[in-house]
């Protein structure tokens, strides 16, 4: 049996972690974020957690073989057997191999979906964010803001910047995105594994579009990796 490798490129903000979750419900696949087990990492204050956090804070990428090793062991498990949907990895071009390699020759088929959209808008739409360490709503300065001011209009709690969130850092989280990415790109177009989609839309647009171009690959079989 192939199983599918769904995996999503999007810059910081472009709603890439929405967009796994919905379509991991649509194909009840695993939606595996190396961004979420990182998180949780740093959480727990682990080694691995310090190491993270201090790569993740001054907008710099978590170093590969900590990345390789917790991906290679969530892949092994056994609700990845029909297919997966990889955010956040790959992030070179030995770590796309990495991917495939893992499987028999054939048994993969790799769908690659990049979601677009402006550095200015993403800018905006990240450094205008305001998390409240109390409940862990959402806010937006001037999109969604508080009806307390710079308290949550919820609990209480003022509201805080995340750190990775901060205009400098999102401006040096882009070009670091950009400057890794690119080379993936060229990488997944010269296999025709490769689509990309308007990340401007609705939620449930683009969900739509990305839908489509798994089904269509689904279809014809796909490109094997
Ligand atoms: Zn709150």
């Amino acid at each position: 049996m192939t199983r599918i490798a769904i995996i999503l490129f999007g810059p910081p903000g472009a709603g890439k972690g929405t967009q796994a979750r919905l379509l991991s419900r649509a194909l009840g696949f695993p939606a595996i974020s190396t961004g979420d087990i990182l998180r949780e990492a740093v959480a727990a204050g682990s080694d691995l957690g310090r190491t993270a956090k201090s790569h993740m804070e001054s907008g710099g990428l978590v170093p590969d073989a900590v990345v390789d090793e917790i991906v290679k062991e969530r892949l092994a498990r056994q609700n990845c057997t029909r297919g997966f949907i990889l955010d956040g990895y790959p992030r070179t071009i030995p770590q796309a191999e990495f991917i495939s390699g893992l499987f028999a020759p054939g048994k993969l088929a790799t769908v690659v979906v990049g979601i677009d959209v402006d550095d200015d808008v993403l800018l905006d739409r990240l450094s205008g964010r305001r998390i409240c360490p109390g409940c862990r709503k959402m806010f937006h300065v001037r999109k969604s803001p508080s009806g307390a001011g710079d308290r949550c209009d919820e609990c209480g709690t003022g509201l805080v910047l995340r750190p990775d969130d901060a205009e400098e850092v999102v401006r040096e989280r882009l070009q670091v995105y950009h400057r890794n990415t690119k080379p993936l790109i060229d990488y997944y177009r010269a296999r025709d594994q490769y689509s990309k989609v308007d990340g401007s839309g609705s939620v449930e647009a683009i969900s739509e579009c990305i839908l489509g171009i798994v089904r269509k690959r689904q279809g014809a079989g796909a490109a094997g990796n």
